[in-house]
């Protein structure tokens, strides 16, 4: 028998998906139409929150948040370790300086108690912001961190590039989905195939601040505005000539300096056809992970996501081996294309230069030598899990 590759991570792309994104290519725009603001509001209020504002992919997100946010050369702003690299990188593209605090080994989530740490013997004002990683699907507490952010004043941006749809149970016991707004000022996803709602490429902000979505709005479009209210130049400028009493249809203005950053409404409509499916996906990538436990639990080499986590995403799942390398090459030889998430982002030579160096954040570089994310996405068949789970045992236990 022969048998297709299996990835950690890959898109699935229906019928459904095709003839929304053909209609799109056949109406009128194939950008800056009423797509956009469709995918928009069905995601706003598939994660529960007021606004949302789509974009080119999640780094430019994350770009536009910290603009929105005013960061400044040398403002200095906490991020995990354990991470995508553009985390940490939107801090930079403004000049400010990152910060990285280290993991909680049992969440693999930057560990608030460290964060506390550091803030309480900081002088107060230190730090502008925090941005905390739902890393691999599961959701920080963001009920604590607004608590911090509160008694530090500090700005929250959560990144949730892989949580779409995920939660964390608050004091109250209530349900708190990943970017709902209640917490954070601002938060992002990511439309890349490997994430849960595949669009090409393709971001999302959301956020419940009227100010910070305007600006994010704004800031998408070169800094453009067309809404009329807003306008400083007045009526004469405006029309070219004296006596006109509105603005002519054409005026426009550029009020401050923003980017190209606009997803298409072909993406648009391939987003919003996959969010359908996002509720289905998010139980199937929960019933793989039971799968794995229940499989892996009696082993004792392999330490993995154990405990079913309530409102876990699942864009990953993790387990933690010794003898990494090794598993790693005896999975790509038999086709199963495992991946490492992540190298830890102070350990890139760009961080390096900052001044962050090994032996800095010693449960990120500890996890780091021991993770592999195994294959994980909803149209993983049963067949393919057992094949994976099956191969990853016998490399320990021989066959
Ligand atoms: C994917 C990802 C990003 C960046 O998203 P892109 O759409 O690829 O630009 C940022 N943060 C995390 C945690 C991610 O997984």
């Amino acid at each position: 028998m022969t048998r297709n590759p299996i990835p950690y991570g890959r898109q699935h792309i229906t019928q459904d998906d095709i003839d929304a994104v053909v209609e799109t290519l056949q109406a009128d725009y194939l950008t800056q139409g009423p797509k956009i603001k469709e995918f928009e509001e069905a995601f706003a209020s598939y994660v529960g929150s007021k606004y949302a504002v789509a974009v080119a992919n999640g780094t430019a997100a994350l770009h536009l948040c910290a603009l929105a946010l005013n960061v400044k050369p040398g403002d200095k702003v906490i991020t995990s370790p354990i991470t995508f690299a553009a985390s940490a990188n939107c801090v930079r593209y403004c000049g400010g300086e990152v910060h990285f605090v280290d993991i909680d080994p049992k969440t693999y989530l930057i560990d608030i108690n460290e964060v506390r740490k550091l803030l309480e013997s900081s002088p107060q004002g230190t730090f502008k912001g925090i941005i905390p990683v739902d890393f691999a699907g599961r959701s920080v507490d963001m009920e604590q961190f607004r608590g911090l952010a509160e008694a530090y004043d500090l700005w929250i941006i959560e990144d949730s590039c892989h949580a779409p749809g995920g939660y964390f149970v608050d004091k109250e016991g209530e349900r708190q989905f990943c970017g709902n707004g209640s917490f954070a000022d601002l938060s992002i996803f990511s439309f890349h195939p490997v994430k849960h709602i595949a669009a090409g490429e393709g971001g999302m902000i959301t956020t419940n601040s009227e100010k910070l979505y305007r600006d994010a709005m704004m800031l998408r479009t070169h800094g453009i505005t067309k809404d009329k209210n807003a306008f400083r130049n007045d009526l004469t400028m405006a029309n070219g000539t004296e006596g006109n009493t509105d603005y002519p249809a054409w005026y426009m203005e550029m009020q401050d300096l923003g980017f190209n950053y606009r997803l298409t409404d072909f993406q648009s409509a391939l987003g919003h056809e996959q969010l359908k499916r996002a509720p289905e996906g998010i139980k199937r990538r929960r019933q793989i992970a039971r799968t794995y436990e229940e499989c892996f639990k009696s082993k004792g080499f392999i330490k993995g996501q154990s405990g079913v986590v309530e409102g876990h995403a699942y864009h990953l799942y993790v387990i933690e081996v010794e003898d990494r390398l090794g598993l790693y090459n005896y999975l790509r030889s038999q086709k199963i294309f495992a991946q490492i998430h992540y190298i830890p982002c102070h350990l890139m030579p760009y961080y390096k230069a900052q001044g962050w160096k090994e032996g800095d954040l010693p449960n990120a570089e500890t996890y780091y030598r021991k993770c592999i994310s195994l294959p994980m996405y909803p149209t993983l068949t049963e067949e393919e899990q057992n094949f994976v789970i099956g191969q990853v045992v016998s490399y320990y236990e021989g066959t």
